[in-house]
């Protein structure tokens, strides 16, 4: 590891910490939600994580230093087997994700991050010799239709795509498929290619829309059905995935 465990002292913003899940990677494990996100997406059913900054309410956000974190999560250790970092969209705070994957991993705990893939390349290079794996959205590969959906440009996600992919640093990719308005098989063909061609074993998420709790310009859209989620799975497992998943 090229950076020291020291000076954990950064105070960041955490929504929630969530003792138990099994669906945000493998195993049971504890879920730490941290405030803010870079996106602003159409479809998000979290839409209270993403303010970061003077708009938050001291009753929904705490500020807390990563030890004070860790001390919670360590409650929890013998029933889980890794802690994920969540959001929100957690690099959006990056210095005090660093000093709480550092903390993490002094306790040995397998650490994910779960990202909307929102950083740049030099912040990869910092946090990837701590943590195990990562944990990837791939929302639209159109830049345009990625634009209007999360109100930022996807050129950072599919440069993190590429690379993870590379290092086979990614333990899940996850596509939310919206019928009629996202180029779904486009997405899913081109992340299926790019996983195919280095880390095949890597467990691809089809995630079907779901319009309860959405903005209301998505409330309308449709569910896609079981018809289109097969298409979408074959398209992928014919790229050669070995774990196509359907949610
Ligand atoms: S990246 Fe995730 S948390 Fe952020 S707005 Fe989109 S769906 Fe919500």
């Amino acid at each position: 590891m090229s950076e020291q465990v020291q000076n954990l002292s950064l105070m960041g913003y955490v929504r929630r910490i969530l003792p138990f899940s099994s669906v945000d990677g493998p195993g049971n494990r504890t879920i730490i939600f941290l405030q803010g996100c870079s996106f602003r997406c159409g479809y998000c059913h979290n839409p209270e994580t993403i303010a970061l900054g003077s708009v938050l309410s001291t009753d929904e956000v705490s500020l807390r230093s990563p030890e004070d974190v860790v001390q919670e999560v360590l409650k929890y250790r013998l029933f889980i087997s890794g802690v994920t970092i969540s959001g929100g969209e957690c690099t959006l705070q990056p210095e005090f994700l660093l000093d709480l994957v550092k903390a993490l991993k002094k306790e040995n705990f397998n650490v994910l991050i779960d990202t909307n893939g929102d950083f740049d390349q030099a912040f990869y290079e910092r946090i990837r010799p701590w943590v195990d794996g990562f944990m990837l959205d791939v929302k639209s590969v159109n830049p345009e239709a990625h634009k209007e959906l999360t109100g930022e440009d996807n050129q950072r996600v599919l440069e993190n795509l590429n690379r993870m992919a590379q290092d086979r640093t990614l333990c899940e990719v996850r596509t939310v498929i919206v019928p009629e308005w996202l180029d779904n098989t486009h997405t899913v063909s081109y992340v299926s290619k790019v996983l195919a061609a280095h880390a095949p074993e890597t467990r691809y998420k089809l995630i079907r829309f779901r319009p309860h709790g959405v903005v209301a310009q998505f409330k309308g859209k449709t569910m896609p059905n079981h018809t289109e989620m097969e298409k979408l799975e074959k398209i992928a497992l014919d790229a050669g995935l070995k774990q196509v998943i359907l949610v």
